[in-house]
């Protein structure tokens, strides 16, 4: 199978504990699980309706503002951003505000409204969502064609061990619903194919990218 990042060829291991295959590319880091493990978005929606995130749950305010004490020393006073895939809350969009930054928020099964159709961005953050998408260059796509030119892109999804053997015993793809798994080096070569920049990660989870002018 080619990798749907960079076109080079796969190659696959498998989990004998779970029988679900794994894909992963050696020129760009990309993995993902075999397509036969990705899941309908009813069935998404359902699981996701499991994640119970209260909103006034002081553990969660402490998760974004992780987040947002990486990223907003990097970029700025954005006069627009917005939060895609936000999930059923408006959290993060309303830290954003309280931020002084402009928040709009989107997410195809809780807040479908088409926020990037005619509007562009400075900042949109993205946290926890990479790891859901079947099409992560084509979604990465649509986020850089709804940023101004020079306009920030933050994005939050556990970096891979890079390790089969470290991997096969990591908690993050376990998870039904999380089928495609990237490090930096991923992001990096996406930032070649569509000319912007990493411009600093923290070896974690989190990476900000620069749209160039
Ligand atoms: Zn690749």
């Amino acid at each position: 199978m080619l990798c749907s990042i960079c076109h080079h060829e796969m190659h696959s291991f498998c989990d004998t504990k779970t029988a679900i295959c794994y894909f992963v590319c050696d020129n760009c880091d990309f993995l993902c699980k075999s397509a036969e493990h990705h899941q309908d978005l009813n069935t998404q929606k359902a699981r996701y309706a499991l994640h119970q995130n209260d909103e006034n749950d002081r553990g969660y305010q402490a998760y974004f503002q992780r987040f947002l004490d990486f990223v907003l020393p990097l970029v700025g006073k954005p006069e627009s951003a917005l939060d895609f895939g936000c999930g059923a809350s408006t959290l993060l969009a309303k830290m954003l505000e309280e931020n002084g930054i402009p928040c709009d928020y989107f997410d195809p099964l809780f807040h479908p409204q088409n926020t990037l159709e005619n509007k562009k961005y400075q900042l949109i953050v993205s946290t926890e969502v990479f790891e859901h998408l079947h099409q992560p260059k084509a979604v990465f796509e649509v986020l850089l064609n709804g940023l101004d030119a020079g306009g920030y892109l933050a994005l939050q999804t556990q970096f891979h061990p890079n390790d089969i053997k470290a991997f096969l015993g990591w908690y993050y793809h376990q998870d039904p619903t999380h089928i495609s798994f990237f490090t930096v080096k991923t992001f990096s070569v996406l930032c070649e194919a569509f000319g912007c920049e990493v411009l600093g990660d923290n070896q974690k989870n989190i990476v900000l990218i620069r749209k160039k002018n």
